[in-house]
């Protein structure tokens, strides 16, 4: 079989090629620069290629090589604080040795290959090993990287393992006769196996209020954010980052316009992670596609960012994974389609981009990895639909995968609520799965409590249609207060702040505990009202104004139970 070819003809991202006879998928070098580039369709004779580089100045007849083996992705020490493009090149050698401009024709490898780590074994000559099991540990900053035998490997019995310091490519022990190293590579358009999937029954604890109470999302689930532009996807995205009480971050960032991705590559590495105060980096992979990188490159990102989300997950973490903005690699997908000269599908689409969309989000799972460890990966994918239109195919298409839908709203925006979350728009569907452990967690009544809080809203959403038309005055006292309690869940609750440095993360107890609260103020003022005290005195009460400060205070907790007693006495004072 021949490796060696020629192209025949350049479009863009696409090169056709022949005389390679390579299979699918397969990783090619076009053109006398050796452009990297990957076999999406074979037809007769001719091999079509998707190049990851920008191919201008590329010829017909310039040549072409087949390397017959996939897209793979390095995985081992040195994974964490990397920043990659999308077939893991790491940036900052790509800057070093190209410029701040064209990565054209340069290899350079997903992991170092001098650094030395220092590697302790946890099994010993004699012991049989199998395949995913772990043979030992390295310190990567604070985070312990696990040493796994390579997925693929048969089970052996360890002829020699021995501590000391070596790079990714070292041999640090023999089984059977074969030679394992620290690095291992898979191939990135296919899951890694596992033992066992579980089902989703503990929830990803992220300090956001409303979704943390509302609308939660269960580790090794997936979950969509849509929204316009502007609407807060990548302040949520970075939230979820630093406070979610996943071990690993991987980030994959499509970026939207010519200095979003910039912003990222900046202000990411400066995220302080709030529970060492160290760099969030240290725990985090970052893969960049900027908006001068060839399309094909943000094809590829997805796939090697859940494939080193994957590679975590197996060493017993949890691992959450944020793609910003998934509308950017359908957009990929659309434009390499349109070179193929496939059948386009709605909206110009390709036909598998519902196949490809639910290929990604299912990979997030929580499972018991071969090495026995249990870890998860959770997926967030932010939608970018033109127009903030939710009916269009990329959006359509992940909402009929993902199971919790976080709608990110405009008009919420505008009245500047963050985060513009929408309450009556947003779901989970894993209620049910979730409220065992919130029981157990929080608190025995924590489900009821936020079953209540969603009814409030409900019906202030109906109540408000009757305002609109008639006005407020005509309503009972009772749907006013029905109106002062939804104020209250609205702002006190789900208002925000992403930048407040008390209020940017809300442990889930205190979450309880002001919900608690919202609900106690609710019952004095049902009692309030049934004794004949008018409305306007219950809502008028000081204790309103403490209770919308007091999350924002250094002491919030003590100040929480302040409101509780204030709420107490100056009801009393009512008379009621
Ligand atoms: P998108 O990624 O959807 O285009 P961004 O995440 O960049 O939008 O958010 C746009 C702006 O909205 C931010 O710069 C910030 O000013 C504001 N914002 C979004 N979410 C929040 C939040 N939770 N708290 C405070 N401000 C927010
Ligand atoms: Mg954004």
């Amino acid at each position: 079989m021949s490796t060696e070819g020629v192209i025949y003809r350049v479009a863009g991202p696409v090169v056709t090629a022949t005389g390679i006879s390579p299979k699918m998928y397969d990783v090619v070098h076009v053109g006398n620069e050796g452009l990297m580039g990957e076999v999406i369709k074979i037809v007769g004779d001719y091999s079509i290629i998707q190049v990851y580089e920008d191919t201008s100045g590329v010829k017909p007849g310039e040549p072409v090589t087949n390397t017959g083996l996939p897209l793979v992705a390095e995985l081992g020490p040195g994974l964490l604080t990397s920043v990659y493009d999308g077939i893991q090149r790491p940036l900052p050698v790509l800057r070093d040795k190209m410029g701040d401009y064209i990565f054209r024709g340069v290899s350079a490898p997903g992991l170092d290959r001098e650094k030395k780590w220092e590697f302790n074994p946890t099994v010993k000559k004699g012991d049989e090993v199998e395949a995913g099991q772990v043979i030992g540990t390295v310190m990567e900053g604070s985070m312990l990287h696990k040493i796994m035998v390579p997925p693929t490997f048969k089970k052996g019995k360890v002829d020699s393992i021995s501590s000391g310091k070596y790079a990714v490519e070292d041999v640090i022990a023999t089984v059977d006769g074969q030679d394992i190293c620290m690095m291992q590579k898979w191939p990135v358009r296919v899951a890694r196996p596992v033992t066992e999937k579980y089902q989703p029954d503990i929830p990803l604890v992220t300090g956001l209020r409303v979704l943390d109470t509302m609308f939660p999302l269960a580790k090794g689930g997936a979950a969509a954010i849509p929204g316009a532009f502007g609407t807060g996807k990548t302040v949520t995205q970075q939230s979820l980052a630093k406070y979610s009480n996943a071990e690993i971050v991987v980030y994959i960032g499509c970026g939207e316009r010519g200095n979003e991705m910039t912003e990222v590559l900046t202000e990411f590495p400066e995220l302080v992670d709030p529970s060492t105060g160290e760099s969030l980096m240290n725990r985090t992979v970052l893969i960049a596609n900027t908006s001068n990188m060839p399309v094909a490159a943000r094809e590829a990102s997805v796939y090697t960012g859940i494939t080193i989300a994957e590679y975590f997950r197996d060493m017993g973490y949890d691992v959450s994974l944020m793609a910003d903005s998934t509308s950017r690699w359908a957009e990929a997908m659309r434009e390499i389609s349109s070179r193929l000269e496939e059948m386009p599908g709605e909206e110009g689409y390709p036909a598998y981009l519902a196949g490809r969309l639910s290929e990604f989000y299912e990979r997030a799972c929580r499972a018991k990895a071969l090495s026995g460890d249990i870890g998860s990966i959770s997926v967030i994918g932010a939608v970018s639909p033109p127009g903030g239109d939710l009916s269009e195919p990329v959006t359509q298409n992940t909402l009929r995968i993902v199971r919790v839908f976080w709608a990110l709203d405009t008009k919420l925006r505008e009245r500047r609520h963050f985060p513009t979350i929408n309450w009556l728009t947003s779901y989970t569907m894993y209620d049910k799965q979730l409220s065992g452990w919130y029981k157990q967690n929080v608190a025995d009544d924590f489900p009821e409590l936020k079953a209540w809080a969603m009814q409030v809203l409900q019906k202030e959403s109906e109540l408000q249609e009757i305002v609109q038309m008639v006005g407020s005055d005509s309503l009972p006292d009772e749907q006013k207060m029905t109106l002062e309690v939804a104020k209250m869940i609205r702002e006190i609750y789900l208002q925000q702040n992403a930048y407040h440095p008390v209020d940017a993360y809300c442990p889930i107890s205190r979450q309880y505990v002001m919900m608690t609260l919202i609900k106690k103020y609710s019952d004095l003022a049902s009692n309030a009202l049934a004794s004949g005290i008018q409305v306007d005195k219950i809502a008028y009460l000081p204790v309103r104004q403490r209770f919308n400060q007091a999350k924002y205070e250094e002491n919030v907790d003590s100040e929480l139970e302040a409101v509780a007693k204030d709420m107490d006495e100056q009801f009393a004072g009512l008379g009621a």
